[in-house]
């Protein structure tokens, strides 16, 4: 989709702190991190919502989603893993096109989901060289 903005971050136009790539799926940091190391795993298949997606595109996608949590929990050593996946305005997405948060949890963090004001998880660029190593 030519307007669409994950696709355009997909395609390279709109420049993204890359962690992951593969035929069916493109992960990435969120800009506006939960936590240290919150990524975008979404499918290289434009679908603006779960229900519209080919379910074999579904299939090429989560074990991306797989490969991604493994890579966060290994190098940022959290004791946990949230996945949340939003469809539709009044369930909270704002970006149009299917893409699963991979929220990396921590001991002693409190509970709840806001974007968080801790400078290393907003330090993106430090972010994704923990994570690549
Ligand atoms: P949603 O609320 O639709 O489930 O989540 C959309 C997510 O995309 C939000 O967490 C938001 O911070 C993130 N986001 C929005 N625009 C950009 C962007 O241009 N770059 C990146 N890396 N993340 C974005
Ligand atoms: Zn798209």
């Amino acid at each position: 989709m030519d307007d669409c903005l994950f696709c355009k971050i997909i395609r390279g136009e709109i420049p993204s702190y890359r962690v992951f790539e593969d035929a069916h799926a493109f992960a990435f940091l969120d800009i506006n991190p939960f936590g240290l190391g919150h990524t975008l795993v979404v499918p290289k298949f434009h679908a603006e919502q779960l229900f519209f997606l080919p379910p074999e595109e579904l299939a090429g996608v989560m074990p991306a989603v797989q490969r991604v949590a493994t890579l966060l929990r290994n190098r940022l050593g959290c004791e946990g893993m949230a996945l949340m996946q939003l469809n539709g305005e009044v369930a909270g997405q704002t970006v149009g096109h299917v893409h699963f948060h991979l929220i990396p949890r921590f001991a002693g963090q409190p509970a709840g989901w806001a974007p968080c004001t801790d400078p290393a998880a907003k330090d993106l660029a430090a972010v994704q060289r923990r994570i690549l190593g």
